[in-house]
């Protein structure tokens, strides 16, 4: 066997499963966007099938001769090939490991159960939703079950971060969450608070003009990508064809622009993947926690800060001159990052933020060992809340109905949105100590020099690595908690005259 020919020919076979996998991305957007709600059918059958068929393609006997071909002959390796059949290995797992069987029925829980919280969430009750819950948690205890691991939560954190397991989690979380905390309860009695009802009667189509103009100058490709409005924003599609949604509400403007600056920052990372080698290790992006930290660098670092609005302010002041008559620049910035304990996470400030994460950290620990079973989660919910956020919910929606995630089987995926805001303040420091002014440069509206960076240090590096060594290789250490305290710090406490 030629390696280099096997090799050449595992990457068209990946590239042929991610172009598969994009059609799915493509009709999940149109799903959320432009299909009209009569279709919703016609669109589940089209989801399925297409999903068999991906499971098909993968699961063909030459895919798994090509990858054992090269584990065959690994001391023949470089390092990049290395990855791709390490990656290619783990694509092949997911699709020998569990049975059609299994896949098929989760997938009918799945639908049957989002169905179950929609309506428990909107009727505030717990108890409709309690079957569907145990029926999920049982699931993803089964499917980590297919796998030789030792631990089903850790499978799941897994899932979603390659490499992170509860064990390095927790250390980081214990550690944060007391800082946050008082933190959080310093600003919100602070003699300056923000002044109220700031944000009240902008027009869409103006903030839609400006969120524009800032994606645009972010350097958001509209060649490849467009912008939509949908429910609740996201960013979907492929790194070639990027679909990305925001919404628009005259009484918060800064959800659109924040959640704007947020999708971008996802978009920007997928279309700065190297396509060369897309469904490769080397053209695919790290996990959720890397991708996180590239939608709040944006979205909170430059977005909330001094810098940015010393461009943009005078912009916003132009279009909406009367709403923002009364208070000055620094009042502005206090009314934009205002903090405060508040029971919905995303309806949360970036400090309190993590403290709702820690607290879902904590309880699928919980449930996941069996300390909490499915039926006592309301009261450990309402426990975990008090002890951890300060904030007793009162009732189901502000508690544990509020997050879609668990209905539809998502476990796991709640400590990378927090594991994100680490590696965000992180090479936010990084960067800072790289190219020393480039806080000025965005206080000129230049955001080239970041994205540029950004693009060298954590797109093109696609899932060389994982996440920690990621973090590790760009900014010298693997995740940790000093750089975002003192990111939060830094911004906050002067900004509050503390
Ligand atoms: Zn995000």
């Amino acid at each position: 066997m030629n390696t280099d020919s096997a090799y050449k020919t595992l990457l068209e076979t990946l590239r042929r499963h991610d172009r598969l996998g994009s059609i799915g991305g493509l009709i999940g957007w149109d799903e959320l966007t432009m299909m009209p709600a009569g279709s919703a059918d016609l669109r589940g059958e089209q989801k399925a099938i297409l999903t068999e068929l991906i499971f098909r393609e993968a699961q063909k006997p030459e895919f798994r001769d090509q990858v054992e071909a090269l584990e065959a002959v690994k001391d023949q390796l470089d390092s990049d090939q290395l990855a791709v059949v390490r990656e290619a290995r783990r694509d092949l797992d997911m699709v020998t490991h569990i049975p059609a069987e299994f896949a098929a029925r989760k997938s009918r829980a799945q639908s049957a159960s989002y169905q179950a919280w929609v309506k428990a969430r909107n009727n505030d009750d717990f108890a409709s939703f309690l079957p569907y819950l145990q029926e999920q948690l049982d699931l993803a205890k089964e499917q980590a079950a297919f796998f030789d691991v030792s631990d089903a939560y850790d499978y799941w954190i897994d899932q979603f971060d390659p490499g992170m397991t509860c064990a390095t989690i927790e250390p980081l979380f214990a550690e944060l969450a007391p800082q946050l905390r008082s933190l959080a309860e310093r600003i919100i009695n602070a003699p300056t608070p923000p002044p109220a009802d700031v944000f009240k009667g902008f027009p869409v189509d103006k903030q839609e003009h400006f969120l524009r103009e800032v994606v645009t100058s972010m350097g958001f490709n509209f060649e490849r990508g467009r912008i939509d409005t949908s429910v609740h924003p996201f960013c979907g599609g492929h790194g070639q064809d990027t679909r990305m949604t925001t919404r628009f509400d005259a009484n918060n403007p800064i959800d659109s622009l924040s959640s704007g600056m947020h999708e971008t920052g996802h978009a920007l990372y997928e279309q700065g993947l190297d396509d060369r080698f897309a469904g490769s290790a080397l053209g695919k992006h790290v996990g959720m926690a890397v991708h996180e930290s590239q939608s709040r660098l944006w979205e909170n670092m430059v977005g909330r800060g001094a810098p940015f609005w010393k461009f943009w302010g005078p912009k916003y002041r132009a279009l909406f001159p009367e709403q923002l008559a009364a208070i000055n620049d620094q009042e502005f910035l206090r009314a934009f990052n205002n903090v405060a304990i508040s029971p919905i996470r995303v309806d949360a400030d970036e400090i309190t933020y993590n403290l709702h994460i820690i607290l879902r950290f904590e309880l699928e620990k919980s449930l996941f060992s069996g300390a909490v079973a499915p039926a006592d989660l309301p009261d450990a919910w309402n426990d975990y809340s008090a002890r951890i956020l300060g904030y007793t919910p009162k009732n189901f929606r502000e508690g544990c109905l509020q997050d879609v995630h668990w209905s539809d089987g998502l476990f796991g995926y709640f400590p990378s949105y927090c594991l994100g805001n680490l590696l965000a303040a992180q090479l936010w420091e990084t960067v800072q100590k790289d190219i020393p002014n480039i806080e000025d440069t965005i206080a000129d509206g230049d955001f080239q020099p970041l994205r540029e960076w950004l693009r060298k240090e954590v797109h093109a590096r696609g899932r060389r690595l994982y996440t920690n060594g990621t973090a590790k290789a760009i900014t010298g250490s693997e995740l940790k908690t000093a750089p975002l305290v003192r990111y939060l710090s830094g911004r906050y406490l002067p900004l509050y005259s503390l």
